[in-house]
């Protein structure tokens, strides 16, 4: 491969490898956009921006008898939060507001038009996802935020050498030409399709790894970012209360294709984690995207 061009791929590539999170503080990776990734979701740079007050009332205006979902609140909550960052509200101010979040009394006409406007709209995973955790009381409460902190330390504790050759590893790796030229060669087939698996695997990750941390706290832990190592390979999350496991979350796109099957990349990874002692929960991510009380089942029967 022409040597110009390989090095201008590695650089996307190293982009790619390292996603943004949102500008605005919504805590959503952002989309590629080819070369890069975005600083912003789209919609979402306007948060930091300081609102004229022209702005600000048409915005009110638009709002008013708006049927509010709880989303929808948390929104402006948020965006209010982030426009006023610093900006102490007077107490005036702040009740004006919570009064108008609270939602005026609608007429019936306009409860009609609103009813009818929502009728077919279907809600996002992720708003159905909030709104189920909101349902379970299940925002992360500060004892769990502490508890997950505690188990990081654990896990520190455990194998001190998590954190010191992370970025060594990383570049060791880019520096091994297999791993390159394999990542090269599925990126210059399509970069862009490859941007967005990548960008949803990932978002995949980090949903699963709420999943794990609010249905077992203190088990789990998130390695795949490259913090921990099983003989030169590196599983996505391990088990730091005492036990020899490891979770691999996988999907056809990335882990598969290089291998002839399924069964076969299955075969491959857990017999190489079980020459060292450990033992791996193989989930795939059709099978946490739609069926997620068998991924839970699965989990505790491992470390039950
Ligand atoms: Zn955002």
């Amino acid at each position: 491969m022409n040597n110009k061009i390989y090095n201008y791929n590695i650089k996307i590539m190293m982009n790619l490898m390292n996603p943004k999170y949102c500008l605005c503080g919504c805590k959503n990776l952002t989309k590629w956009n080819g070369n890069n990734y975005s600083n912003y979701l789209i919609g979402h740079s306007f948060k930091n921006k300081i609102l004229s007050e022209k702005h600000k009332f048409k915005i009110s205006e638009s709002h008013k008898g708006l049927f509010r979902f709880l989303e929808t609140r948390l929104k402006i909550s948020k965006a209010l939060r982030s426009i006023n960052k610093g900006k102490k509200f007077s107490i005036e101010h702040n009740y004006k507001i919570s009064k108008a979040l609270k939602g005026k009394k609608l007429s019936d006409e306009r409860k009609h038009k609103i009813s009818e406007s929502l009728k077919g709209k279907l809600l996002s995973e992720e708003t159905k996802k909030k709104l189920s955790e909101i349902h379970k009381g299940r925002i992360l409460s500060e004892e769990l935020k502490k508890k997950l902190s505690n188990s990081h330390i654990k896990l520190h504790k455990e194998y001190p050498n998590l954190k010191k050759d992370a970025s060594e590893r990383m570049k060791k790796l880019w520096k091994n030409k297999e791993f390159v030229e394999k990542r090269l060669e599925s990126f210059n087939r399509s970069p862009n399709n490859f941007a967005i698996e990548f960008n949803n695997f990932l978002q995949l990750k980090i949903e699963f790894n709420n999943f794990l941390q609010l249905n077992f706290p203190n088990e789990w832990k998130y390695t795949g970012d490259f913090s921990f190592w099983i003989g030169r390979k590196n599983p996505d999350f391990v088990n730091i209360n005492g036990k020899k496991v490891c979770i691999e979350i996988y999907n056809e796109y990335f882990k598969v294709k290089n291998y002839s099957s399924t069964n076969e990349y299955i075969k491959n990874r857990s017999n190489h984690f079980l020459k060292y002692g450990w033992k791996t929960i193989f989930v795939n991510q059709k099978e946490f995207i739609y069926d997620k009380k068998l991924v839970l089942e699965k989990i505790s029967k491992r470390i039950n």
